[in-house]
């Protein structure tokens, strides 16, 4: 390598290292504003979280940056070396930024700021006409972004990409498919089934032991508290400034025993893959999780697959027991499990379980690509949409607010955003499935708190990497095959044919 591919290197780095440190200032600066700070600061620190991020963002799409990347590129080429990595990975996103005008990324910016008023607005009032002016502005917004960015088959990849790196439409598709076939007909045998009782979860529950039993847990899995921190805010999330300082938020409700534990335990898993990157990627874009779904995978991974697992509470239920002898100690460590694991259809997407919860996020993937191919008209929406619910789930929204206005992602212009959800959800499966035969006995270490030997499988096979392989291709590397829906049809089938009976229909 000549002195000059070295000194562009190092002056790429120091780009790419600033446009990301300007990021994680930002990111903090949010993370506060959902925690501690006093609402009265909400004007000024909106300001303050977009000047660094138009920063970043304008430090990096500089003609400098383009110039190095062209420099450098032949060097680096086709290697998994940290250098060809940070090369490639900054090459795409410049690629993509440096597509998008800024007059284009204005707009955007400006009509999501008016559309998160106008969807609260219609929200509250249940008015799906309030918001539908703005939301016909985001999809043409959407529309012309996905033909500045370019795409080989679908628009719709085009914005899809922005969220999972490496995924299309067609895909996407040809997953839901398969997943909806067999899934319909498992949701409807799961209805005709006798219900297992829960009201015993909403008796009355004391947040602080709530708290403390949920803080227990996360040091046992393994989340490092010397490397994060958990608090409370109104809606649980996790973020990271670097992959040793990583936040998660809870909340606790004392008349809801487990919410605050499983939001604890999602988050924790977003939280524990940001932890186990490996450190040569520090302070650099390859130190991110690869792409939503993958990081759904993790948080859904500890939050269903261990959280709501039989071998999870053989270990803990008689320890929650003692803590809540009142309310628990005549329920058995069987109806505990079969209560946190009731499957009933709601209308809303963040109530749903973990069998219904693909149907929704289906509904929505489905109507964007409408809206994408310019189908079907914005006014038509609240209708679709409760037609397709009582298609999938047997029920319909009784009104916009549970319906077609439950979601605030359209107002924040992330179209393309819903299918990771569901791409999560299955690579979950994908991912437990692969650690469980590499494990042998992991049922049996669950059940005795042991947990290391699965997150350091994790992170030896699907953390570490950071944004060095892409989604599919850590699913092709694990699996020898593709994202599918089969071992997630396979867990639930599993899972719920054990505590509802058979779920094969009579007929
Ligand atoms: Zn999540």
């Amino acid at each position: 390598m000549s002195s000059t591919t070295e000194s562009d290197f190092q002056e790429l780095l120091g780009i790419v290292r600033a446009a990301f440190d300007l990021q994680a200032a930002a990111a903090l600066l949010e993370w506060d504003q959902e925690t501690y700070m006093p609402e009265a600061g909400t004007e000024a620190r909106a300001r303050q979280i977009a000047t660094l991020q138009s920063t970043s963002h304008e430090l990096f799409v500089r003609d400098r940056t383009g110039e190095l990347l062209e420099r450098v590129k032949d060097e680096y080429e086709d290697s998994m070396s940290f250098r060809a990595s940070i090369v490639r990975v900054a090459a795409r996103d410049f690629d993509r930024a440096r597509k998008l005008s800024p007059e284009l990324v204005g707009e955007i910016a400006q009509t999501t700021t008016r559309a998160k008023v106008s969807w609260r607005h219609a929200y509250s009032e249940n008015k799906f006409n309030r918001f539908a002016g703005d939301l016909e502005r985001i999809v043409g917004l959407c529309i012309q972004k996905a033909e500045a960015v370019g795409y080989a088959e679908h628009p719709y990849d085009a914005l899809l990409e922005e969220y999972e790196p490496g995924a299309t439409a067609a895909q996407v598709k040809k997953i839901f498919d398969d997943l909806r076939t067999s899934l319909v007909p498992i949701v409807r045998a799961i209805e005709g089934a006798p219900q297992p009782r829960n009201a015993f979860l909403f008796h009355s529950y004391d947040a602080d032991i709530q708290w403390d039993f949920g803080m227990e847990v996360l040091r046992d899995i393994g989340f490092d508290f010397q490397r994060g921190r958990q608090d409370i805010s109104v809606h649980p999330f996790s973020t990271s400034f670097s992959m040793s300082d990583v936040r998660l938020t809870t909340r606790v409700h004392e008349r809801n025993l487990t919410s605050g534990l499983f939001s604890s335990l999602h988050e924790a898993g977003h939280g524990m893959y940001e932890q186990g990157i490996d450190p040569e990627l520090e302070g650099t874009p390859l130190a991110q999780g690869t792409s939503l779904g993958m990081h759904e995978s993790q948080s859904r991974l500890w939050e269903n697959q261990i959280g709501r697992s039989r071998s999870f509470w053989a270990g803990y239920y008689r320890d929650l027991q003692s803590r809540f002898k009142q309310n628990l100690g005549s329920v058995s460590l069987e109806d505990f499990y079969r209560a946190i694991n009731r499957v009933q259809a709601s209308p809303v997407r963040v109530e749903a379980d973990e069998v219904t919860y693909n149907l929704h996020i289906m509904l929505r993937f489905e109507l964007e690509m409408l809206l994408i191919e310019e189908k079907i008209i914005i006014q038509e929406l609240p209708e679709l949409w409760g037609d397709r619910m009582e298609g999938y789930l047997g029920i319909r929204p009784e009104s916009d607010t549970d319906g077609v206005l439950q979601d605030i992602h359209w107002a924040l212009g992330a179209i393309g955003y819903f299918p990771t959800y569901t791409l999560g959800n299955l690579m979950s499966a994908q991912v437990f499935a692969c650690a469980k035969s590499d494990l042998g006995n992991l049922d049996e270490q669950i059940e005795s708190r042991e947990f290391a030997p699965l997150r350091e499988w994790l992170q030896a096979n699907v953390h570490h990497w950071g944004r060095k392989l892409s989604a599919d291709e850590i699913i092709e590397w694990m699996t020898k095959g593709e994202i599918s829906a089969a071992p997630w049809l396979d867990y639930v089938s599993q899972k719920y044919g054990d505590i509802y009976g058979s779920l094969v229909p009579d007929s």
